[in-house]
């Protein structure tokens, strides 16, 4: 290697953008190399994304991101897990939460020993038995504690606001060494032969040089697909849902730490609870819905006023056939996108990133490196993938053409194989990789209406009087645990004033509740 440094350019200054260059100015080796990121005000951002995973606190704490000032910035609140209404059926409403079911390692699922009483028949859900369901239900929030106890059993995440939180990330990147470029790429620089992009050449005549660039450029793909040619794997015939209008209202009512996702007769909408706003939006399929009534739809069902006009988003379920091409990676909405429900994009750039610092390339690009981040990305969409599917697939609903379509769809294979496992005797394929492990699969299982046939006959070792009592003692004590704790918008209050005021104090713990 040379004494240059290797010059990494980033395209783009959307979340993706700016997480990347975070992340890569903080792990890399300054001495060895430089990153640059060119982004277009002309252009602007996507600006919507505003709900997260429990990983996005991994993120934060790897990069030493400050939690609270990140939350102060980005008008956050805290996220225990979805709130799906409608979706199984009209009437229904279950949660998926952050977090297990039961007391944390019990040697069999602890669903098992749930499912043994239920056959033998007692009434009560799965949900009386996760700590965050129980908070989230109650409107509560306190950071998890460490240990076995039953409130060390949930993580959380944060709802944001996206365009806040770009702009964040701009602040800790350019002081961790990022250079900013402003302006619109007009045209782009490849080898000859190899094809590998040279450089970005922009508008104003301004050309940005680099070793390795990562396509950050939202929609567009400017490089991977634009330059690269690298193609579109559709999954609409699964996800049908391909437009989004978003829609900001006043923040009223209790404030809830968890985002709520309402089925429509042609898609779905959401409900994300800012510091000073309520992000809201409906994701439908215009196959079965146009827009102007999809926009109907969405504002009768609001009851806060607006802060602005719906806009339309189009998109597309799929993702690019590699990530990583030549000298290029794409990161976010230019490597795919699969929709919103489970907010995993987020994640995805996330993932993206670790992997490739990973797997940084140190001069030449080894296809050894290459092969192994795709491979790696596979995995990660392909899971993601099959869970988002089952949300659609599995639903009795009969009142409209989206859900009768979905439920007799073909799903991919590895999806029907869970759902039928699952619906056998209730067990869960786990995985070491990936996204959404057994728990999150458990919710959306029972939640969407699937009770497996059988329990696992391990579950029979003990007499059924004696299981219901544990179950009944565990109950007790997480309504018991959940009663203790603060109402979210005391606890975000607390936690913000200890860090300076936010939004007075969160409207002064909203006036007491
Ligand atoms: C309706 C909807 C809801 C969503 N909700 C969630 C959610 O709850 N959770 C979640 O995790 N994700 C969500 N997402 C996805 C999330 O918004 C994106 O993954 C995230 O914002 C990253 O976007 P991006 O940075 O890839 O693209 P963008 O924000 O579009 O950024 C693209 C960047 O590229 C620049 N650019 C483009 N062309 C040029 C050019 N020629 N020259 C210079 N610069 C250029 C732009 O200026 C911009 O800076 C949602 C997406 C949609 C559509």
């Amino acid at each position: 290697m040379s004494n240059q440094p290797f010059r990494v350019v980033i395209l783009g200054g959307g979340t993706a953008g700016w997480m990347a260059a975070t992340a890569l100015a903080s792990m890399l080796p300054r001495q060895r190399y430089s990153v640059t990121l060119v982004e277009s005000e002309a252009i602007g951002i996507v600006g919507v994304g505003e709900a997260t995973l429990p990983q996005m606190k991994n993120f934060n704490d790897l990069l030493a991101i400050d939690e609270a000032e990140m939350m102060r910035s980005t008008r956050a609140t805290f996220k225990l897990g979805i709130d799906f209404v409608d979706w199984g059926f009209v009437g229904s409403s279950y949660v998926h939460p952050f977090g297990i079911h039961g007391p944390g390692a019990t040697g069999l699922a602890f669903h098992q020993r749930w499912l043994r009483t239920v056959s033998a028949g007692r009434d009560w859900s799965i949900e009386d038995f996760s700590f965050a369901v129980a908070a989230a239900r109650a409107n509560r929030f306190e950071f998890p504690r460490d240990g076995t106890a039953i409130n060390s059993t949930y993580s959380y995440a944060y709802h944001f606001d996206a365009s806040l939180y770009a702009a964040y990330l701009r602040g800790v990147a350019e002081a961790r060494g990022v250079t900013r470029v402003e302006g619109k790429v007009r045209d782009v620089e490849q080898g000859e032969m190899s094809g590998e992009i040279r450089a970005l050449l922009l508008e104003s005549g301004i050309r940005v040089d680099g070793e390795f660039f990562v396509d950050c450029s939202g929609f567009r793909s400017l490089l991977l697909s634009g330059k690269l040619g690298v193609e579109w794997d559709d999954w609409s015939r699964w996800l049908p849902c391909d437009r989004a209008l978003p829609v900001p209202t006043e923040r009223c009512g209790e404030l809830t730490p968890y985002t709520r996702v309402t089925a429509m007769k042609a898609g779905w909408r959401w409900r994300i609870p800012l510091q000073h706003r309520t992000g809201n939006g409906y994701v439908f399929s215009s196959r079965f819905i146009d827009e102007e009534k999809a926009r109907e739809e969405l504002l009768a069902s609001l009851d806060e006023p607006l802060l602005a006009e719906p806009r339309l988003l189009k998109f597309e379920a799929g993702r690019r056939v590699r990530s990583w091409e030549r000298n290029c990676v794409a990161l976010g909405l230019s490597s795919g996108f699969l929709e919103p429900l489970e907010s995993t994009s987020i994640y995805l750039v996330q993932i993206a990133i670790m992997h490739l610092v990973e797997l940084f390339p140190t001069g030449k690009i080894d296809p050894r490196l290459v092969a192994e981040f795709n491979r790696r990305m596979d995995l990660e969409y392909d899971r993601i993938r099959d869970f988002l599917i089952l949300h659609y697939h599995l639903n009795s609903r009969d009142d409209s053409e989206l859900w009768r379509y979905c439920r007799g769809m073909d799903v991919p294979q590895s999806l029907e194989q869970k759902i039928e496992l699952f619906r056998h005797s209730g067990y869960i394929e786990d995985y070491r990789y990936g996204l959404f492990n057994a728990p999150s699969w458990l919710s959306v299982f029972l939640g969407q209406g699937l009770t497996p046939e059988h329990h696992h006959p391990l579950a029979d070792a003990v007499p059924v009087a004696r299981l219901e009592n544990e179950l009944d003692r565990l109950r007790t004590e997480i309504e018991d645990r959940v009663d203790e704790m603060p109402k979210h918008a005391t606890f975000l209050a607390r936690y913000a004033e200890a860090h300076e005021a936010t939004e007075a104090a969160l409207h002064k713990a909203e006036a007491r509740l």
